[in-house]
């Protein structure tokens, strides 16, 4: 094996070239303090890598330098950004302390060499690393954007040398660079480096189709010349004559876009390689740039028909990210769409390098860093803005691929981390908890959404609320965060306790009228003759009208003891009660017990209620369904589908609430309508959803919607409906076909 000489005096030579290269460069460093910082961090940089060579066996510091100049040049930033460009990998790989950077430089160079610190390291696109890398680059970004715009130019040049990596590293960064780096570009309005960065990742990801197109261009490329010269002579002409001074450039589609096409369209080769924009810059002082721009689109269209779909004004209304051009797209003679876009000088340059361009077309008053720090401004207000274009930025880095987490803005656009699958109702507790308890619903992007909608990433979500809302216990199903689940428990217990305590008033005073002591003994008498676990229980079903105090089961009272008929005793029951033993073996579902993380929802064509006899059925997208034994599809799911047939029993839920159809029939008395209505709200406490009443000779035939907590309570508001005087029948709809 040959020794490879490194004859180190010429590399010594080589690195005061590249750096004099990058001095050339920074337009904005031109007073001698400005000079002398770059210069001792440049001789720190050097210093602190001197032993240390990139994969390519080059000496390190090439790469700080080459990011110092993408910096300056491409993204026109200023001295404190070029000196942390040249030192943003020292705190990392070398001796150097952020302490060393404050000492020598100061306290902003300290925090961007900090956030730059933070946020290196290849992150693991297979984990969730990925999305706490790009939640400390939103976060780094509040602090300065040029954390972003340094991280940006150093990716850059990591893509340029990528070819010295090892293959799995470079398909690592490549896929990195497309799914979070291009996107960020973009958004910036930093065109340029933003369909480099997606090119030279293609190149990585997928060489065989890059090189083909590439392959493919250079051999098309003298047809295209041709074309483009036939077709801006007119023009050129034209413009001459009127003396406007101008340059005229043509690109063609980036690769990765033509490779876009052919991928993911289907398009061939063939149809796009001639797809190109003409671009007309124009050398004119800004006031007179807007009224130029549209002569050059008067005379273009002089020559060519415009299409009129695809006119583009971005110069009256500059796009959010600040990019302004006049686009247009006319047939040429051989019968070819071309895009022609129209812009000054000036919004080229902005164009290309984005907002780090403004700095040299804004008022000469300000010194060239507040301008920057101005712009910088601009930046953090548009991704931080709570508006649709934060929303499309967030978009763009398709958050929601990461799988465990989503990202949700509030209305002022502060940035909320949630698990997957969390609903607004868990945003509405992360936010606070009484805007939990009190929520009853949220305008998600503007739309109104209920309280169970599941959130995405990138969201903007404004909870609505009402003071007369109180967390209900099917709130448990709706909510998946622990914190959210642990709040609603506690009111819901808090509240339980408050209405026991109304229901112990109304028995104390069943106790006096009954002349009985208010005493353990009494107490669980009743407890035990009315099924209950608990007297806490038992206070909160009298509380409810779930148990009528007015007339009692069979009792006797003796000596001041109470005592219920034997035979009327219900056995004490357990809390959750076993109803129905499906044919097929398998686990139990526990319908709305909190702790069972089983997906279930209740079918629609029969509506169980807790009480009713029900089976779980697996369906194929939608988790298991409960059924009543006895729905029009039970048979059929049973015999067919035996072996998706699961046992389903019921868990004690007091507060949740189903809905139950009702009909019924009555002579048609003036007022029946008020009295039926008063049961169900007033004695019984039931909420009703939707009543309807027909009436004909005499006769009226009506249906309701209810909600009820179970069968018992249903069963007793049947009861007390058909005690009113006029109705005859009282009658569950068995299903909502009926
Ligand atoms: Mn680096």
């Amino acid at each position: 094996m040959a020794k490879i000489e490194i004859d180190l005096e010429e590399e010594n030579r080589e690195i005061l070239r590249r750096y004099r290269a990058l001095l050339r460069v920074c337009y904005r460093s031109k007073t001698r303090a400005d000079r002398a910082r770059i210069r001792k961090a440049f001789e720190l940089s050097v210093d602190a890598h001197k032993d240390m060579r990139r994969k390519s066996g080059e000496p390190y510091i090439y790469h700080p330098i080459a990011v110092a100049k993408i910096a300056a040049e491409e993204l026109g930033l200023a001295t404190m950004s070029i000196v942390c460009a040249l030192l943003h990998d020292t705190v990392e790989d070398t001796e150097i302390t952020l302490d060393d950077i404050q000492r020598q430089f100061g306290k902003k160079e300290r925090v961007i060499i900090d956030g730059l610190t933070k946020i290196s390291g290849v992150a693991d696109l297979s984990s969730s690393d990925q999305a706490e890398n790009f939640r400390k680059m939103l976060l780094t970004l509040s602090d300065d954007v040029r954390v972003i715009l340094i991280k940006l130019a150093d990716r850059l040049h990591n893509m340029r040398t990528l070819d010295h990596m090892r293959r799995d590293k470079q398909l690592k960064i490549a896929s990195e660079t497309l799914f979070m780096y291009a996107p960020l570009a973009h958004r910036l309005g930093l065109y340029n480096i933003k369909t480099e960065l997606e090119d030279l990742s293609l190149k990585f990801t997928d060489p065989a189709a890059y090189d083909d197109i590439i392959t493919k261009l250079q051999k098309t490329q003298a047809v295209r010349t041709r074309f483009i010269n036939q077709f801006t002579l007119p023009i050129r002409r034209a413009l001459d004559e009127q003396g406007l001074i101008y340059e005229i450039k043509s690109r063609t589609k980036s690769i990765f876009s033509i490779y876009n096409k052919i991928h993911t369209k289907g398009v061939p080769f063939e149809e796009i390689y001639d797809l190109f924009a003409i671009r007309i810059i124009l050398k004119t002082p800004q006031e007179q740039e807007k009224t130029d721009c549209w002569r050059v689109y008067s005379a273009v269209t002089d020559f060519y028909v415009p299409s009129t779909e695809r006119l583009r004004d971005w110069i009256s209304t500059p796009k959010s990210s600040g990019y302004e051009s006049l686009h247009t797209t006319v047939m040429s003679p051989t019968g070819k769409w071309v895009e022609v876009q129209i812009r000054s000088e000036r919004m080229d340059d902005l164009a290309e390098k984005g907002y780090a361009a403004h700095w040299k077309y804004k008022d000469a008053v300000e010194s060239p860093e507040s301008k920057l720090d101005k712009w910088l401004g601009q930046i953090r207000d548009v991704l931080e803005a709570p508006s649709d274009n934060a929303i499309e930025f967030i978009d763009n880095f398709k958050l929601s691929l990461f799988s465990e987490e989503i990202y949700v803005f509030t209305p002022s656009g502060d940035l909320k981390t949630l698990p997957v699958g969390s609903t607004t109702l868990d945003f509405a507790f992360l936010i606070h908890s009484q805007i939990g308890y009190q929520c009853i619903g949220a305008k998600v992007n503007h739309k109104l959404e209920p309280l169970s909608h599941k959130l995405s990433s990138g969201d903007q979500v404004e909870i609505l609320t009402s003071k007369k809302q109180r967390p209900k216990e099917d709130w448990l199903n709706i909510v998946i965060t622990a914190s959210a689940r642990q709040k609603i428990k506690t009111a819901l217990k808090e509240e339980k306790k408050q209405i026991s305590e109304e229901g112990k008033e109304m028995l104390k005073r069943r106790f006096n009228s009954l002349k009985i002591t208010w005493g353990s003994k009494n107490i669980d008498e009743f407890v035990r003759a009315y099924g209950c676990v608990t007297a806490v229980d038992f206070y909160f079903k009298i509380a409810k009208g779930r148990i009528e105090l007015k007339k009692l089961k069979p009792h006797t009272v003796e000596a001041d003891r109470i005592r219920f008929d034997k035979n009327t005793q219900e056995k004490h029951e357990e809390i959750t009660r076993i109803v129905t033993t499906a044919p097929s073996t398998g686990d139990t579902v526990l319908i709305g017990d909190d702790k069972q993380k089983v997906d279930f929802s209740l079918s629609v064509c029969c509506s169980p209620i807790p009480g009713d006899e029900v089976f779980g059925f697996i369906t194929v997208s939608e988790g298991i369904k409960i059924h009543r034994t006895n729905c029009p599809n039970a048979q059929e799911l049973m015999s067919k589908y035996a072996y998706r047939v699961i046992k389903a029993k019921w868990s004690s839920n007091d507060l949740v609430q189903f809905e139950v159809g009702l009909k019924f029939s009555g002579t048609d008395d003036v007022g029946l309508v008020q009295k039926i209505t008063n049961i169900i709200s007033t004695d019984m406490n039931v909420n009703m959803r939707a009543i309807s009443f027909e009436a004909r000779d005499g006769i009226f035939e009506g249906k309701m919607v209810v909600l009820v907590h179970d069968t018992e309570h249903l069963n007793h508001l049947i009861k007390n409906l058909q005690d009113v005087d006029g109705v005859l029948t009282v009658d569950r709809i068995e299903s909502e076909f009926a």
